[in-house]
């Protein structure tokens, strides 16, 4: 269970507001409140230290009615059966939400890597993926990363399951898992990806409520793959970082941080804090609370879920809620940020920047193709341009909040798909 509450019932709350707003009939809902396949492995490891172990690795595959389906893998101490179902069902949805052919899936071990040596990681993943066995595969199911993992895990998941089928077919099935190396055939941009799209909603954003980025202050919860490149990519557009923090602490500036020189310094430890308080971020040390009292236009969490409750966002100060992690606002908080006339661009359109490049990068190994970076990000671009607009769209139409909207979009494609292919045998 997430510390604060049980994310699947969050997921399922936020579902049946989507639903009120479809037409959705009631064989689909059950469908849908529910994964199809839940899959638990406990697997042996031997680490470099010779003791063996015992690790707890799931799969969650929610639906695949749209097609494959497609989830990270996230390694952390607080991964549960709940938060896995919560976190494929959004896949879902994201999906549907961004018109990609693909469904939805999470799956993940529960461990801190923070306390594990490199190769220790490379066993762990290595003997789960071969655990998992069929359970994945490029027309099936295909991880990605997710907190916790990265490309490197990624190079090693797609080496272990390619060096497990047959030798004629290893090159095709490089597309098993997104997310990995350039060099072992991941995408140009996969790693900036979801920090980008987030950038370009807030961009959006930003030109709808007429407000002008340089002159915004910005408060970041999580400084890891995605909360580093929100946090740079909004620099290099003028803005301040003014409040920062990760699991080692929070720190504010009203003058700034540089995020590029804590992003480099981050990189050879394993948090902000760093590994002597001169290696500090340079700025003044607060409490969770008096972080979150930051003032500033945007917020964005990029770390984990559930942390604005009704007690973070009563003494919020920000104007924008951008969220970059996901299911970060329960529904109490949700609804007092709302009241108190702060907007939310939600986690499944937010956050969708790294799906569709996922998407990009399992179109360009199916096709043998290689896209620069700038391709990439202008389809990307693209995508997030359109749905935010037809989020915005629908949100009037409906008069409903952005993330009900969202919700809406995703259900009614669903529904088609399944409404056109019925039920057989
Ligand atoms: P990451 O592992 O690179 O970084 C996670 C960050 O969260 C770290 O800075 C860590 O210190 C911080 N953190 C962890 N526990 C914390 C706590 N209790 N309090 C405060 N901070 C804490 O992970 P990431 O890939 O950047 O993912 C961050 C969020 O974005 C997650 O919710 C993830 O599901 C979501 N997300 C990631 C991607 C992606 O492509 N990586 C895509 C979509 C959504």
């Amino acid at each position: 269970m997430s510390p604060k509450g049980n994310l699947f019932e969050l997921a399922a709350a936020q579902l049946a507001k989507g639903q009120a707003l479809v037409d959705l009939p009631s064989d689909v809902t059950e469908i849908l409140a529910q994964a199809k396949n839940e899959l638990i492995i406990q697997f042996p490891v031997q680490l470099v230290s010779g003791e063996v172990r015992l690790f707890k690795g799931y799969r969650v595959q929610h639906s695949n009615v749209l097609g494959p389906f497609k989830g990270g893998m996230r390694y952390h101490q607080d991964v549960t059966l709940d938060e896995c179902k919560a976190l494929a069902a959004w896949m879902t949805w994201k999906c549907a939400l961004q018109r990609l052919p693909l469904g939805g899936a999470k799956g993940g071990v529960k461990f801190d890597p923070n306390g594990f040596e490199r190769e220790d990681i490379e066993r762990i993943t290595r003997r789960f993926t071969h655990a998992l066995g069929t359970n994945i595969g490029p027309e099936w199911d295909i991880p990605a990363p997710d907190m916790g993992t990265d490309a490197q895990v990624m190079d090693w998941m797609m080496d272990t399951y390619a060096n497990v089928v047959e030798p004629h077919s290893r090159h095709t099935v490089k597309s098993v898992v997104t997310g990995k190396s350039v060099a072992c055939g991941g995408s140009q941009g996969r790693e900036h990806a979801t920090g980008w799209g987030v950038v370009m909603c807030i961009e959006r954003w930003a030109q709808r409520r007429g407000v002008t980025l340089s002159e915004v202050r910005l408060a970041v919860q999580g400084f890891g793959n995605v909360g580093s490149v929100v946090a740079k990519t909004l620099s290099r557009l003028g803005v301040s970082v003014v409040a920062v923090g990760d699991h080692t602490g929070y720190w504010l500036n009203p003058d700034g941080f540089d995020p590029f020189e804590m992003a480099q310094r981050r990189g050879s430890h394993a948090g902000l804090a760093g590994a002597s308080p001169d290696e500090e971020p340079r700025g003044r040390r607060v409490s969770r609370e008096e972080f979150f009292s930051a003032e500033c236009e945007i917020f964005v969490p990029a770390a984990v879920e559930i942390q604005i409750t009704s007690e973070e966002a009563k003494r919020m100060r920000c104007q924008l809620v951008a969220e970059a992690a996901n299911g970060p606002t329960d529904l109490e908080g949700e609804r007092i940020l709302a009241e108190r006339g702060i907007d939310i661009i939600p986690d499944i359109l937010a956050n969708s920047g790294g799906v569709i490049v996922s998407y990009f990068e399992w179109l360009q190994n199916k096709r043998s193709e290689y896209w620069d970076e700038n391709e990439v990000r202008s389809k990307l671009e693209s995508r997030m341009v359109n749905t935010y607009s037809y989020v915005e769209q629908q949100r009037e139409r409906l008069c409903t909040d952005a993330r009900s909207a969202c919700y809406a979009i995703a259900l009614t494609s669903l529904v088609k798909t399944y409404m056109g292919r019925g039920i057989w045998p």
